[in-house]
């Protein structure tokens, strides 16, 4: 099932600078809690700047530190920003003593969850701390960095993905199997870290990689450290992850699309925007051959489902406008398939979103993301792009194994995540 010929491994840099991160503590003052803060940001950044570690507000950090008067608290991401380019409003502090014993005390709801941390924000102006709070909690590390790597994904997304962390890692990381992101994952994340006290990281199964550090550099040092082992392992088996396209694309095809999508309902009928690409990655997915399979499986992590929906729509360059008016539908009924099922099994009523989908796979033209506006759909072809060189180099390796339909649904129709797309 593997290959062996080795691939030249182009690994994610270390981009770490002594002089970058000493003016960012003296800019920070003489107060250690500032101190750590700046440290913080600046890791954050290096690890938001790089596109193969988190993409459009994925991934999330956070530092425990002393405040003064306040004790320990713990500053962690908030909801909304963008590790790329945060600043100290958008890590805001909690009273960590109070998250840990309220988080411990027994089963929260999603909004008893909210609660609780807004409850122990510092500053109750903040906006919402990280849904992985909890989890950034309970873990005794003072830094903690959370990413969505792209040769991580590859592996985590196997369906021996348990086994292969121990083969890569060792016992430098532990497993979580998949849990659903929220309390549920920082319960179970946090058992798993108290049983493996030595852990450097975890190893969340469909999800990604936490790494843990008593410095910023350490836990960095060992997020790209564990993403170049991740690299490594993969050109060992002769994979390597393909290059992103950013090549544009203009095609008559597009045009065509873009308006049987307007006419198809309501959600695109008074604004559109269309991020097309092509370049030799997307037409390399487009000619594998189990393309339809493939692409349809689910998304490379539980947060992509939100952005991209369970699944695309795959389209010939020489469909008719009939055709593709017919695809659309064929999509429609299979999403509501997929709500149906998804609907049977959750505990409270849900209310189906628009059946239309934002990412098409158009054979000889290539890819194309949708929005409502120019943004949207740069994030939905940004994610896209990356999951097709995730999907491609899982499936060489063995076989792509991403999140059931069910899993999917419950995030794409949790009612946190539903929260933040209205913002
Ligand atoms: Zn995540």
């Amino acid at each position: 099932m593997y290959e062996t010929e080795p691939v030249s491994v182009s690994l994610t840099e270390n981009r770490w600078n002594d002089d970058d991160a000493a003016r960012w503590e003296r800019d920070a003052g003489a107060e250690p809690a500032d101190r750590d803060l700046a440290l913080r940001i600046y890791t954050s950044r290096l690890i938001g700047g790089d596109p193969d570690l988190v993409l459009h507000g994925g991934g999330n950090t956070s530092v425990k530190t002393r405040r003064g008067t306040s004790g320990e608290v713990m500053h962690v991401k908030g909801s909304g920003w963008d590790l790329a380019t945060i600043e100290a409003p958008g890590l805001p502090a909690l009273h960590l003593d109070a998250i840990r014993s309220g988080g411990r005390a027994g089963a929260l709801s999603d909004p008893e969850m909210v609660a609780l941390l807004r409850a122990n924000l510092l500053d109750a102006q903040s906006p919402n701390p990280s849904l992985e709070t909890l989890l950034h909690g309970f873990l005794p590390a003072k830094f903690v960095d959370h990413s969505h790597a792209t040769a991580v994904l590859a592996l985590v997304n196997q369906p021996d993905a348990a086994e292969i962390c121990g083969v890569v890692y060792g016992d430098r990381l532990a497993v979580v199997p998949y849990v659903m992101p929220g309390f549920d994952l920082s319960i179970a994340a946090a058992e798993i870290a108290d049983a493996n006290p030595e852990a450097e990281g975890l190893w969340l199964v469909n999800h990604g990689l936490f790494t843990f550090g008593e410095t910023a550099r350490q836990s960095y040092d060992r997020m790209i450290e564990f993403v170049n082992m991740a690299e490594r392992h993969l050109a060992s088996h002769g994979i390597a992850i393909l290059p992103t396209d950013e090549g544009p694309q203009e095609h008559r095809f597009i045009d065509l699309l873009k308006e049987r999508l307007q006419a198809a309902g309501p959600v695109f009928a008074d604004a559109i925007a269309i991020d097309a690409r092509t370049g030799p990655t997307i037409r390399t997915f487009h000619e594998h051959p189990d393309l339809a399979d493939l692409a349809t499986r689910g998304t490379v992590t539980p947060d992509h489902v939100i952005r991209v929906k369970p699944f695309p729509l795959l389209l010939k360059s020489t469909d008719s406008a009939e055709a593709i008016d017919r695809a659309l539908k064929n999509y429609g009924t299979r999403y509501e398939a997929y709500f149906r099922a998804g609907e049977a099994q959750a505990k409270e009523p849900k209310t189906m979103l628009d059946c239309l989908p934002r990412v098409a796979h158009i054979e000889n033209v290539g890819m194309v993301g949708f929005g409502k506006t120019a943004g949207e759909a740069k994030i939905v072809a940004d994610l896209t792009s990356q999951s097709m060189r995730v999907m491609l180099a899982a499936e060489s390796y063995g076989r792509f194994t991403p999140l059931t339909p069910g899993h999917l649904f419950d995030m794409e129709y949790w009612s946190l995540e539903q929260a933040k797309l209205k913002k």
